[in-house]
């Protein structure tokens, strides 16, 4: 069999590019995906109680990027969610990212007024400083709020997520949420935000639906790789798993979900509950409140992070350190080296994009592509 443009994989990466290949360059694109239905872990599904769940775990979407939201609005439209995230810390439900209303929270007055005047003095308002920042500063106040929050939030969240101290890691995987000094209790202050308003996967299809996109579920790029020749090759799938593993395996983090449907019309008062300190999950995801679905019962997933396993779970994301990082280098280097072969996506390009970033990728991918055809 013979193809124009491969895809490996349905994801937000490879439906962006097959989308764009097939209205813009008129070329067939095929678009295979090892699992039995589209969207990759961003797929969501309408429920018996009438609530639209996140099987890999709450997605929101939000970015600065104009291009980025443009392009995705021909597909959707848009329920405006704002996503706040609040953490159990010492039995208070507290603002993540830790900001000047969470201090208030968790210190006297008087303490809180100084903690907060000396954040001004040294970063300034509406500024967000890494953990790791935080904790080099030499001043006896910030140091004790430093140490607090390093432990409250950061600490055991990390250990539980990673299986690895803060420290240990990339600082930009901690820097994601920073220490912000303001009163902004939102999780993301992007210009947009919002949850597509039927869902992810009714606007993955939407950027399917054309004449010169197939979609081939259930399949490997294993088993049909022998069978099928291509002008072109994308792979949104793992880039050391594409070249079997020739310079060992890169580390993945993947999670575990526990679904439960409760009789109550709501389990927490916000959409995303962090536990950084109680329990083994690092989070409980109440799924309604994306799309303010009305239903009697609610669904709720406790999150639970593990080790990757081929074959047993999903690869959710790259582990960003230093020695990974380097391994990585290796597989782009060789991936370099092959013609009409596109790597992008989280996997393919072994970075922890969001999902803008995912689609901002894929964007500029196909730019490249465009450019020379
Ligand atoms: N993090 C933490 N405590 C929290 C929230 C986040 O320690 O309450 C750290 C943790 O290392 C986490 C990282 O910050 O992996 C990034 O968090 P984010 O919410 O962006 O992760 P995602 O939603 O992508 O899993």
């Amino acid at each position: 069999m013979k193809v124009e443009n491969l895809i490996i994989g349905a994801g937000i990466s490879g439906i962006t590019v097959a989308h764009k290949i097939a209205t813009e360059l008129n070329q067939k694109v095929l678009i295979i995906d090892s699992k039995n239905h589209i969207g990759g872990n961003c797929f969501d599904y309408y429920n018996k109680a009438g609530i639209c769940v996140h099987q890999y775990g709450t997605h929101i979407f939000h970015t600065n990027d104009k291009q980025v939201w443009d392009f995705l609005s021909q597909f959707t439209k848009w329920y405006p969610y704002i996503h706040k995230v609040k953490a159990l810390i010492d039995g208070q439900e507290t603002p993540i990212p830790f900001n000047l209303t969470s201090i208030r929270q968790h210190f006297p007055p008087a303490t809180a007024d100084r903690l907060e005047k000396k954040l001004m003095e040294k970063f300034g308002y509406n500024v967000k400083v890494p953990i790791l920042e935080l904790r080099k500063t030499n001043d006896e106040d910030l140091t004790f709020l430093a140490d607090f929050v390093y432990e409250k939030v950061f600490l055991h969240y990390t250990l539980k997520q990673w299986g690895m101290r803060p420290e240990d890691l990339d600082p930009s995987v901690t820097g994601r949420v920073p220490v912000y000094v303001s009163k902004d209790d939102r999780y993301f202050q992007d210009t947009y935000q919002a949850i597509p308003m039927q869902g992810y996967t009714k606007m993955f299809e939407k950027m399917l639906k054309h004449p010169n996109i197939k979609l081939k579920l259930n399949t490997k790029f294993q088993d049909i790789k022998n069978k099928i020749t291509y002008d072109r090759l994308f792979v949104t799938s793992p880039i050391d798993q594409f070249f079997d593993y020739e310079f060992s395996k890169l580390p993945y983090r993947s999670l575990k979900f526990d679904f439960v449907t409760l009789d109550m019309p709501y389990f927490q008062s916000n959409s995303v509950i962090n536990y950084p300190n109680n329990y083994d999950y690092t989070r409980i995801g109440e799924y309604k409140y994306f799309l303010n679905d009305q239903s009697k019962k609610t669904t709720i997933s406790f999150e639970y992070p593990v080790p990757y396993k081929e074959g047993e779970n999903e690869p959710y994301y790259p582990i960003i350190k230093e020695e990974n990082q380097a391994l990585y280098n290796k597989y782009l280097s060789k991936a370099k080296t092959l013609k009409n072969t596109y790597f992008l996506g989280r996997l393919g390009d072994y970075k922890y994009y969001d999902m803008d970033k995912a689609v901002k990728r894929a964007l500029e991918v196909f730019q490249g592509i465009k450019d020379v055809a």
